[in-house]
């Protein structure tokens, strides 16, 4: 019997003992194909990369770690000056951490830093989205809004005043374009300073395009532009989290890209170094940057591992392997590939309701009535047995059921290895056409 202190103690885990490319092996000998790129894209470049590992053996070979409050390293730097070099515009200085939920645990940190150092430390509020999901830490899961999951902590987490996240498949009303959708939705946010009081608010946080609670959902254009606008006019910082979504996953190697906006702070985590080895990162506009170093001279915040050597070598090898010509264009063509797979299999199916995502990060929602765009009972448990015939078939997806925004659903995130071929996808959508089928037929 197994001793350790599984999240979810009741779900069946296989052993893992080997990774290959696309492919994860089970102590079994039985083969999946990763759909989910190692737990919500972690191995973006899939299992095994060469360049990868042999950075990793190096730099343990010469020194693993040491303190970076008391030496900084080579692969540090040369980390921070990949990120920066093509970064939005204003974010010149970048702070590591271990993991996604400390990067924007130090963001919201900084934010209110900034604030204090300028002389300002009226501004205190944190705004974020209803349907986001910003970490599994206090402040996270303050921030974030995964209902099931920050319940039994409210009483002891930060206050955050929350809107409506920018959701057009639930959101836009009928003779509404997707552009005046985004602006009413966008407008919630002049709404919510006016009414918190503009000189109290602190930041807005929100996720360029969610990942794990509502599954995959882009924002409609024009609504980051709105955004980034009523932030500037009430000073307001913006903090865009693209743990989940950044770092190539769109297609362009910041999310926020192809919105036209540039945050005050951009959060990283799992594309930075891919899973081989943990490793998170705050990017952060250089008046910030000026403010705490200009005033107290050191940020408060930090951890004893952030920027520890030997993750900072993988994550730079795995940095150049993103930026090698043509890499993003692949994952442009093959998310349109994704995009156009699901479609064909999925457009016409009575149960799904949305197809939606943006590159190689992409949602089916589904639902038991197409017309009323009613969920299936959450009793009933699809998403769960979505993900376990999925798994019976040799498939590793992602189906979660959750409430987003008021409405309980069953979506299924597919956000496989950046590296896959036509032939993978084929494969992917394949198998899991093949569980939403099981899955549906026990619930019936
Ligand atoms: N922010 C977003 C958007 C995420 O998707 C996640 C994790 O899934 C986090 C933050 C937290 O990252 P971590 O699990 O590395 O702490």
């Amino acid at each position: 019997m197994s001793s350790v202190f599984h999240r979810i103690p009741k779900r069946h885990l296989p052993v893992a003992v080997k990774g290959d490319g696309m492919y994860i092996f089970d102590r079994d000998g039985k083969r999946y194909i990763d759909g989910y790129a190692g737990g919500a894209c972690v191995s973006c470049l899939g299992h095994s990369q060469q360049e990868v590992i042999d950075a990793i053996r190096h730099q343990v070979g010469e020194m693993a770690f040491f303190h970076a409050g008391m030496f900084t390293s080579e692969p540090l730097e040369e980390l921070a000056s990949i990120l920066t070099t093509d970064a939005p515009e204003g974010l010149t200085r970048v702070f590591f951490t271990n993991s996604g939920s400390e990067a924007v645990e130090t963001a919201i940190m900084m934010a209110r830093q900034y604030f204090v150092e300028v002389g300002d430390p009226r501004r205190k509020k944190v705004i974020g989205r209803r349907s986001s999901y910003h970490g599994a830490g206090l402040t996270g899961l303050s921030v974030g809004y995964q209902v099931a999951r920050r319940t039994p902590f409210e009483d002891i987490s930060p206050s955050v005043f929350h809107i409506s996240p920018c959701y057009e498949y639930r959101g836009r009303l009928e003779g509404e374009t997707p552009e005046q959708y985004g602006l009413r939705t966008a407008n919630e946010l002049e709404q919510a300073i006016l009414g918190l009081g503009p000189e109290s608010v602190m930041a807005f946080v929100a996720e360029t395009v969610t990942g794990t609670t509502s599954g995959a959902t882009p924002p409609v254009p024009g609504y980051f532009k709105r955004i980034r606008d009523i932030c500037d006019k009430y000073g307001v910082l913006l903090i865009l989290d693209e743990v989940f979504c950044g770092l190539g996953r769109t297609g362009t190697l910041h999310a926020c890209e192809q919105d036209g906006v540039a945050p005050d702070f951009l959060t990283f985590a799992k594309g930075i170094a891919a899973g081989y080895q943990p490793i998170g990162a705050t990017m952060v506009n250089q008046k910030i940057y000026d403010a705490i170093v200009g005033g107290s001279g050191t940020f408060k915040g930090g951890y004893t591992y952030s920027g520890h050597a030997t993750a900072c070598a993988a994550a730079v090898a795995v940095q150049k392997i993103l930026r090698a010509p043509g890499f993003l264009d692949h994952v442009k063509a093959t998310g349109n590939v994704l995009a156009a797979q699901l479609k064909d299999r999925f457009a016409q199916h009575p149960h799904v309701g949305d197809i939606r995502g943006r590159g190689m990060l992409m949602t089916l929602e589904l639902v038991e009535n197409r017309e009323t765009k009613a969920p299936f009972p959450a009793a009933l448990g699809l998403s769960s047995k979505i993900y376990q015939s999925a798994q019976a078939k040799g498939l590793i997806t992602h189906a979660q059921s959750g409430t987003v925004d008021g409405h309980v659903g069953d979506h299924v995130v597919i956000c496989p290895p950046l590296i896959a071929a036509q032939e993978n996808i084929e494969t992917i959508t394949s198998l899991l056409s093949e569980a939403i089928a099981i899955a549906l037929e026990d619930v019936r």
